[in-house]
């Protein structure tokens, strides 16, 4: 049994929650290590103070139960799931039971009253949240590597940098080649290279744009090792880029280093994002840096906390979430750098190492 679900568990002892029922595929995946795309399907992991089993669709019982440890019951396309599930669990009659309510919809929540004859549905979306902000040892492992392979990936990217060569061929390039790595499941998102004027979009999507001499090229990406995402942005010189461009990465980069100093328990998450804000306004480009700093990250690769001017909330110390500031001049240049940064107990730990 994973390290998370007995932590859900003790949480449910110390707060009186005797009946969770989860459904999310993330969160599955979180506290039972069964990631699954189910579609309309039902999926869900049934939690007691002292116990917990996965209902699944037939043909993904053995799966389950490989990937989790736990007992996974299977239900048919012709089966009421609700009702096998029911039959499956020790859920009494007239009981609480606590649920994801932002992923529950009103179908499901009148099959969990018809079927489990549930008094009453609570939610337990909050706990899960605040598990999911603090990572476990294991996690902060698995983090770690996920970061020293977005690295590779990187340099990878990098070396496969020439005159010519089209952004949509170094992203392809660079993808097969990670990929090939044991326990790399997957990028964490669609790898992002943006060659020069190109990358003065926040989003711009790799095309057959070639690369020239003496500008920058925007590289953001990140891979999924054991489950858990990585994000990692630098902004690369091919060659000698002009005074200007070099001027901008500067200031980026020194944003991005003032941020990262300010991570330790305690400050505000608001203070971080406006140590790289207040650097970036004073320098003249306030008005280019249109996006929060940064975002939480973990088994997806945005999540909580978020890292913005309007989150008062204080870091913790397992916080992960990345550190990304930027200047978009239109028609001219865009510059991000971004790290992965790990909240520990005096500190911070910076998870992503490329040079800057
Ligand atoms: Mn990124
Ligand atoms: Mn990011």
């Amino acid at each position: 049994m994973k390290q998370t679900l007995k932590n859900l568990q003790q949480l449910m002892h110390s707060q009186s929650i005797e009946y969770a029922w989860i459904t999310t595929p993330d969160n599955i995946n979180y506290f039972s290590g069964f990631l699954s795309d189910p579609h309309e399907r039902l999926t869900a992991l049934y939690v007691t103070q002292d116990n917990a089993l996965l209902v699944v669709p037939n043909m993904e019982v053995e799966d389950a139960q490989k990937a989790s440890n736990l007992t996974a019951y299977g239900y048919s396309d012709t089966e009421e799931a609700f009702l096998v599930a029911k039959q499956n669990t020790n859920f009494p009659d007239n009981a609480k039971l606590y649920i994801e309510e932002e992923h529950v919809t009103v179908k499901r929540e009148k099959a969990l009253f018809k079927n489990f004859k549930a008094a009453q549905l609570n939610a337990i979306d909050q706990i899960i949240k605040d598990m999911r902000n603090i990572k476990t040892a294991d996690e902060i492992e698995i983090l770690k590597s996920a970061a020293q392979f977005a690295d590779k990936a990187l340099q990878i990217g990098v070396s496969h940098l020439k005159e010519g060569i089209t952004e949509k061929e170094v992203a392809q390039h660079l993808e097969s080649e990670i990929l090939k790595i044991e326990g790399i499941s997957g990028m964490s998102f669609n790898t992002t290279v943006l060659f020069g004027d190109h990358a003065a979009s926040p989003h711009g999507t790799p095309g057959k744009r070639e690369l020239k001499n003496d500008e920058y090229v925007l590289f953001d990406l990140g891979v999924i090792y054991n489950g858990y995402c990585s994000d990692i942005t630098r902004t690369i010189a091919f060659g000698n880029p002009p005074t200007f461009h070099q001027e901008i990465h500067a200031i980026i980069t020194e944003a991005n280093q003032r941020a990262i100093e300010g991570v330790r328990p305690g400050v505000k998450i608001s203070e971080i994002d406006a140590l790289a804000r207040d650097y970036i306004t004073e320098k003249g480009y306030g008005d280019a840096f249109p996006h929060r700093l940064g975002h939480g990250l973990g088994i997806t690769v945005h999540e909580f906390p978020d890292i913005s001017s309007a989150n008062d909330d204080t870091l913790k110390p397992g916080m992960c979430f990345t550190i990304e500031p930027g200047i978009y001049l239109h028609g001219e240049i865009g510059v991000r750098v971004e790290d992965d940064i790990l909240v520990t107990e005096d500190g911070y730990e910076v998870l992503t190492r490329y040079e800057k």
